[in-house]
């Protein structure tokens, strides 16, 4: 068994061609040459298309490197998450969701109530979605969480959830599938956004759900094709092609983020600094024990003492972005209240560690920290 990083080189290539690319172009078709009998695996581009089978045979490698799985890519992470929730739940079931995760999870609990769903929710935390469990058709989570880095430990809800007849799926954007394996923890799905950390430059949209059910990935994709929230040829083509660097960025941002939070935790001014990876944080034991070794991620969460300190802050780094989302090979940091939507201070940031030399990162980091103390 190769490692993850080899894996990744080479997930849903094709065997090599003479004088073809390892990584075959995009295919851009809206209909195919279909002459007098319809078989064969391409008909029309909202149903299939061969650039989004090979990604999907690379996200499944590497989502369940020792299983076969399903996995169906999407425009976006958001299409993702809807396609399994609208495509597994039904008028008077009940679902679970975090009430601390994505900031458009709670647009998608109002659609989910009018459509006369009952939604419950419960903080990732102290896996307190066991209380609300009981009778409930699916449980999401979201871990590590976004913004706040909390962790709940998902065999164990798992467990708890399919003993009561309830699917589990998680929301593996922050980790991605070389940080976290859902599907070998227990759980049905395995739900991720791929414009964040898996595709890795800030510059694709996209989604993408793995499951180990073949039932399941039908209901899926079922879903996208009566949607329509296909994928982009060119942004799947992009997609594929960063994952033979996925091993390195997500190595590289790990050690990143790991030197910045600690280099946090000795300023004064700052409070509440939040790594998986970090040893005195409250996820650490969680998280080391289902999360890869030295894999938890690139985003650091952090509290300035009020909004003018960190847009001092913001305003003083060089070398990081004001920008939002993460998981880019450029760092980026915002002030995460100015969306509201998140229960989060005023003066928090959300601070995604790109693949910068991190002695540089923390440097700006500090100078900046500096100049924002300054300025007070
Ligand atoms: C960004 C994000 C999403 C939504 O993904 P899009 O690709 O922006 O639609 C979902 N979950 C988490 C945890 C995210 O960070």
């Amino acid at each position: 068994m190769t490692g993850d990083g080899t894996r990744a080189v080479r997930a849903g290539l094709p065997e090599p061609v003479a004088h073809e690319p390892s990584l075959p172009g995009p295919v851009f078709a809206a209909h195919y040459h279909l002459p007098g009998d319809v078989g064969g695996p391409y008909a029309y581009g909202r149903d299939a298309n061969p650039t989004w089978t090979r990604l999907e045979e690379a996200i499944g490698t590497l989502e369940s490197p020792d299983v076969p799985a399903y996995t169906v890519t999407f425009a976006s992470g958001m299409a993702a998450i809807s396609a399994v929730l609208f495509s597994h739940l039904r008028p008077g079931d009940a679902v679970v969701l975090p009430s601390d995760g994505y900031n458009l999870l709670a647009a998608l609990r109002e659609r989910l109530k009018g459509y006369g769903i009952e939604v419950r929710t419960a903080p990732t935390a102290g896996d307190a979605a066991l209380d609300v469990l009981d009778g409930a058709r699916l449980l999401w989570l979201e871990t590590p969480s976004n913004p706040g880095l909390d962790v709940c430990d998902v065999r164990r809800l798992a467990g708890a959830a399919h003993e009561r007849g309830a699917l589990v799926a998680v929301d593996n954007t922050l980790a991605t599938p070389l940080g976290q394996r859902p599907l070998d923890l227990g759980a049905d799905f395995s739900v991720a956004s791929g414009t964040k950390a898996l595709t890795g430059h800030g510059d694709v949209l996209l989604g993408y759900v793995s499951t180990r059910d073949a039932g399941r990935a039908d209901a899926v994709r079922l879903w996208r094709k009566t949607v329509g929230a296909i994928p982009g040829p060119m942004e799947s083509w992009l997609a594929h092609r960063s994952l033979a660097t996925l091993a390195l960025r997500v190595r590289q941002q790990s050690v990143g983020a790991l030197a910045l939070a600690e280099a946090l935790c000795g300023r004064e001014e700052v409070s509440g600094v939040r790594h998986p990876g970090l040893p005195s944080d409250p996820s650490h034991a969680t998280a080391v024990a289902q999360m890869r070794p030295g894999r938890f991620g690139n985003v650091v969460s952090f509290t300035l003492p009020d909004r003018a300190h960190a847009e001092r802050f913001l305003a003083a780094l060089t070398l990081v972005d004001d920008a939002t989302s993460f998981g880019s090979v450029r760092s980026t940091a915002e002030r995460r209240a100015r969306w509201g939507g998140d229960a989060v201070p005023e003066g928090f940031i959300r601070f995604s560690v790109g693949v910068e030399d991190p002695e540089d990162l923390v440097a700006d980091v500090r100078r900046a920290l500096d100049t924002a103390l300054r300025g007070a």
